[in-house]
């Protein structure tokens, strides 16, 4: 994690699996996991507890969803937004 918290919290990116626009009550923010989850960006690496992950949530037909992103994925993301933007 080598960026500030709220840099992670970059909305309508299109990043995220979730974000298709089928999502109602859409929402991210950078958690400290309180259960392992797997990240869901690609690298399928389990988030241990106690670590950050970018959580997003919603509902889909009525059904509460949500995913996790590690941060590891998030830096190699935003060092490409980052390096487009200079
Ligand atoms: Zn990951």
């Amino acid at each position: 994690m080598k960026y500030k918290p709220e840099d992670y919290s970059i909305s309508d990116t299109g990043f995220y699996g979730l974000d298709d626009g089928n999502i109602e009550h859409y929402e991210e923010k950078l958690v400290k996991c309180r259960k392992p989850h797997k990240c869901m960006a690609g690298c399928e690496k389990e988030i241990p507890v106690g670590e950050y992950a970018i959580r997003e949530s919603g509902f889909m037909d009525g059904v509460p969803v949500s995913s996790y992103t590690c941060t590891d994925c998030m830096d190699k993301w935003l060092d490409e937004i980052l390096a487009n933007e200079e």
